[in-house]
């Protein structure tokens, strides 16, 4: 165990997260290596009466995984990963990134959804639920837990799984850091691999209305195994990107088929129909492009998040048009084709609610500096407000910030609201963790 303090040469570095806005300063931060140092930190943080944050990837865009003068777990050292190909398990320490996961998988050619960034923690993405360009095929990365270690608010070690405490199995199918703090995740596997079709199409911004309408069609028409997402952005000065496009608004591609790269050629055809003026899609490692798109740290983020049922071609207007306004070059708007397994037979298992929407809208403000970060959280409330009429109400809370209490009855639904807080009433009855998307203990 480490503890590294205000006055410790590292505390600078082992408090920063992702998102730039978040300036928290801990009183001690507790580097734990394993269930007992956990146990140790939780009882360290009891007898001081210090409020608990725990981090692992430390990719919430909220800061939820740093506090003010309290304590942080950091699983950060839990980086142990083990393959079993005989019975197709991969069992991960909670310090664990999806890069170093999908390394591992990679080599006995097995994959679960993971991040679509390299650099996010395993940790808090799969107990949020977990999106990723595979979702489509195999279901969120939550629908393919096998097991879950923790150690919970008193300090007590508990494996979670169908046959052990099976509520909180369930609760954490979704549920977020709010039971106690994960050391390690045991995934049943898929096979994928190690090379797959995929990659990246882009167009210039003056044609993202016809683009957009396209690719809706070819989304929704395509298997459960073509996984892809439509994104705005600024052309970035990369040598692939023609000249005249680069620092304009661009619309683009991401595909990854997850299958026989052959089949995977043939099913980006659509999306290839409007003739992108660039198209880096073909056969790579599917760890490469798993890291392909990775947005870089130490920039102000503002994020939020909606589900729709439809993208008509009036709510795509309002896509293009707030496009045309990103706040700043690494700024985006990304919307991701939900459908095939995540609306699958899982759906009703986990306490995620409208699984069954077709759309996920996800506009996120990316700037080099706090007053830019300002505008673009801006830009993304106004996004908000305008594409309103066309949501369901319901979101992704892995997507979000800090929206408050009504965003996270949307994400869960009051049936299974009322379900968690019983679990979080049995297994962290004080909200000990509260640093998360945050369930109240039954009775409160
Ligand atoms: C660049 C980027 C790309 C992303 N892409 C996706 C995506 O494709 N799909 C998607 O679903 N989400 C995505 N996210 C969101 C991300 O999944 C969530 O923010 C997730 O919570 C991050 O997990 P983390 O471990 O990195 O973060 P942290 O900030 O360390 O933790 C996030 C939350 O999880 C809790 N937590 C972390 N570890 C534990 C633990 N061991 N036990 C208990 N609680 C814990 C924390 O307390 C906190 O509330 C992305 C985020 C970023 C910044």
């Amino acid at each position: 165990m480490k503890w590294i303090r205000p006055d410790s040469p590292d505390y600078d570095e082992a408090r920063k997260l992702f998102n730039a806005m978040i300036d928290r300063r801990p009183a001690v931060i507790a580097q734990c290596a394993d269930q007992a140092d956990v146990a140790e930190a939780l009882a360290y943080a009891h007898n001081h009466n210090l409020n608990i944050a725990v981090r692992a990837g430390g990719h919430s865009v909220a800061g939820m995984s740093m506090n003010d003068g309290g304590l942080v777990v950091d699983v950060r050292p839990m980086k142990a990963i083990s393959a079993d190909p005989e019975n197709q398990t991969v069992t991960a320490g909670a310090g664990v990134t999806w890069g170093e996961f999908d390394r591992v998988a990679q080599e006995h050619g097995l994959a679960v959804t993971g991040g679509r960034a390299s650099t996010t923690g395993l940790a808090g993405f799969t107990l949020g639920g977990g999106s990723g360009w595979l979702e489509r095929s195999f279901g969120f990365a939550c629908d393919s837990l096998q097991s879950v270690d923790l150690v919970t608010a008193k300090g007590e070690r508990v494996t979670a799984s169908a046959t052990e405490n099976p509520e909180l199995f369930w609760a954490l199918h979704g549920g977020g850091g709010n039971f106690g703090v994960a050391t390690s995740f045991t995934f049943k596997m898929h096979q994928l691999g190690p090379t797959v079709q995929a990659g990246l199409l882009l167009w210039p911004g003056e044609a993202a209305t016809e683009i957009a309408r396209a690719y809706r069609d070819a989304a929704m028409a395509a298997p459960d195994s073509v996984g892809t997402g439509f994104v705005f952005l600024t052309a970035p000065p990369e040598p692939f990107v023609p000249e005249d496009m680069v620092g304009k608004m661009a619309v683009g591609v991401a595909y990854l088929y997850a299958g026989d790269s052959e089949e995977g050629e043939e099913h980006v055809k659509p999306f290839r129909e409007f003739e992108p003026a660039v198209d880096l899609v073909g056969p790579m490692p599917y760890s490469d492009f798993q890291c392909m798109i990775d947005d870089p740290p130490g920039h102000y983020n503002y994020w939020s998040a909606d589900y729709h049922n439809e993208l008509s071609d009036d709510a795509l207007h309002l896509f293009v048009d707030s496009a045309n306004r990103l706040p700043g070059p690494a700024s985006q708007q990304l919307i991701l084709p939900w459908g095939g397994a995540v609306g699958g037979p899982a759906a009703a298992s986990t306490p995620l609610q409208h699984r069954n929407a077709q759309w996920v809208s996800h506009p996120f403000g990316l700037a080099e500096t706090r007053e830019e970060g300002e505008e673009g959280e801006a830009w993304v409330k106004q996004f908000r407000q305008d594409i309103a009429p066309y949501t369901t109400g319901g979101v992704w809370l892995n997507f979000i910030g800090n929206e408050g209490q009504d965003r996270i009855m949307a994400a869960y639904g009051e049936e299974n609201y009322r379900r968690l807080s019983r679990v979080k009433r049995d297994f962290d009855p004080d909200n000990t963790f509260r640093g998360n998307q945050n369930i109240l203990p039954a009775g409160h």
